[in-house]
């Protein structure tokens, strides 16, 4: 089964020479663990801070959540700015909004410098799939401004509006479309320029703390650090205690015949469903979770025939009835979630050496450069740059990741 496009193109080695595998004994400043998105963006952070830095991978670089998503750089996530005001204050909605914003800077920083991103800075549409969403998409309108707009159901591009499921929408002008996977090896590059080292193959088995540093058991030997950053997405559990559930998402691409004039990242119905074109003849659709039921509460990166079924019935809803189309690719990735839908950036629970930079809760496309550079700072002994609100302790006992 696919793993989705970007992995599947391997287009994105590079002079560099490859990364080491079976890592064996090694000793380091920092190590972090993980090599998507998040562990690839602290430790760039890091690296080009003056820290000697070693990232260690189970697998392949990217092969978890960051190779296989749609690749919409999103300022907001799945809540907007006014239902976390509401919800949480303005201070917590200021912050998220924060992390998209500086991810969108590190981001644009860095396809300048690596066109492969192939970022489009084409905005972004989200549809309302009821009155009080719309309402929402309104305030958020009107809190943020730098450019969003709000369209009423009547104000929609023609699809949307023909298509009579949507209450209203918002565009932010300033989100995009990427390649994820080429983000990732971007990352990869500037680390090993600034004189990070990257082991690929080498699961990390446990990771304890003591009063001089850190301890990494690896399938292949003992990693000596400073201190360490879990970035193991819903696998974080495994090493330490932190509030995360596993959540699969799916999705599938498709060419169209004709192929549909999608110009946005396509965001609907508070996040459940999302499309976009992939390139002149592909589209990529992904959502349709709620389907799947309690079967999608799983770290098993593997499609299930639920959500595929509605995913291709989405997509003819889409593209209209009498387009052809033909499914390219079907696959999963795994996210994790956080009770509050808040990510985890800080030191763990209990721990004196030892962080976390994990629950993108979907979003970490557009949120976890942002938060490296939050992170970094704050283990560089800045105070105060990181808002209590995305601290992993704040849930108290995580042992069993299910308390809020
Ligand atoms: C289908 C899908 C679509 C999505 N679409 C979007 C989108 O369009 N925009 C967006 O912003 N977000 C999107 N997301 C969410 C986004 O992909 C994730 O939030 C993000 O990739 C998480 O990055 P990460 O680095 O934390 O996790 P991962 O990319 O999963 O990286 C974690 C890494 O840790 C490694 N690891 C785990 N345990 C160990 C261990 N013990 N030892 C060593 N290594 C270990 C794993 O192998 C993995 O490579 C989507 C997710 C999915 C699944």
């Amino acid at each position: 089964m696919s793993a989705g496009p970007w992995i599947d193109a391997d287009a994105h080695r590079d002079d560099l020479p490859a990364p080491a595998s079976q890592g064996g004994d090694a000793t380091c400043g920092t190590v972090v663990i993980g090599g998507g998105i998040s562990g690839l963006s602290i430790a760039r952070q890091l690296a080009q801070q003056g820290e000697d830095v070693l990232l260690v991978e189970s697998t392949r670089l990217g092969h978890g959540a960051s190779g296989r998503n749609a690749g919409f750089l999103l300022a907001d996530g799945a809540r907007s700015f006014a239902h976390l005001a509401r919800a949480r204050g303005t201070d917590v909605a200021t912050s998220v909004r924060a992390l998209g914003l500086g991810t969108r800077a590190v981001v644009h920083d860095l396809a300048g410098r690596h066109e492969r991103i192939g970022l489009v800075p084409c905005g972004s549409l989200r549809l309302a799939g009821d009155a009080r969403e719309a309402a929402e998409l309104e305030q958020t309108a009107a809190a943020v401004g730098t450019g969003m707009r709000y369209l009423p159901a009547a104000a929609l591009p023609a699809p949307w509006r023909r298509n009579g499921r949507f209450h209203g929408g918002l565009e932010d002008p300033g989100d995009g479309l990427l390649d994820p996977l080429a983000l990732v090896h971007a990352m990869r590059r500037e680390l090993v320029v600034a004189g990070g080292r990257v082991v690929e193959e080498t699961p990390v088995l446990e990771v304890h703390e003591d009063d001089d540093g850190v301890t990494c058991r690896t399938d292949s030997g003992v990693v000596r650090a400073t201190r360490a950053v879990l970035a193991t997405n819903a696998w974080t559990r495994r090493l330490a205690p932190a509030a995360l559930r596993p959540v699969r998402a799916q999705m599938l691409e498709a060419t169209v015949d004709p192929m549909p004039d999608w110009p946005q990242a396509m965001y609907a119905n508070g996040g459940a469903d999302y499309w976009r074109r992939r390139d002149a003849a592909h589209v990529l659709v992904g959502g349709q979770r709620a389907v799947g039921g309690e079967a999608e509460e799983t770290d098993a990166a593997t499609p299930g025939s639920a959500v595929q079924s509605a995913l291709d019935a989405l997509l003819a809803h889409l593209v209209g009835e009498t387009a052809r189309t033909r499914v390219t690719r079907r696959w999963a990735g795994i996210m994790a979630f956080t009770p509050d839908g808040l990510p985890l950036a800080g030191r763990a629970p209990d721990a004196a050496r030892i962080y976390m930079l994990a629950g993108l809760n979907g979003q970490g496309m557009g949120w976890a450069p942002g938060l490296a550079v939050l992170l970094a700072e704050a283990m560089a002994g800045r105070s105060g740059v990181l808002p209590d609100c995305f601290a992993p302790s704040r849930f108290g006992d995580t042992s069993n990741g299910d308390s809020a």
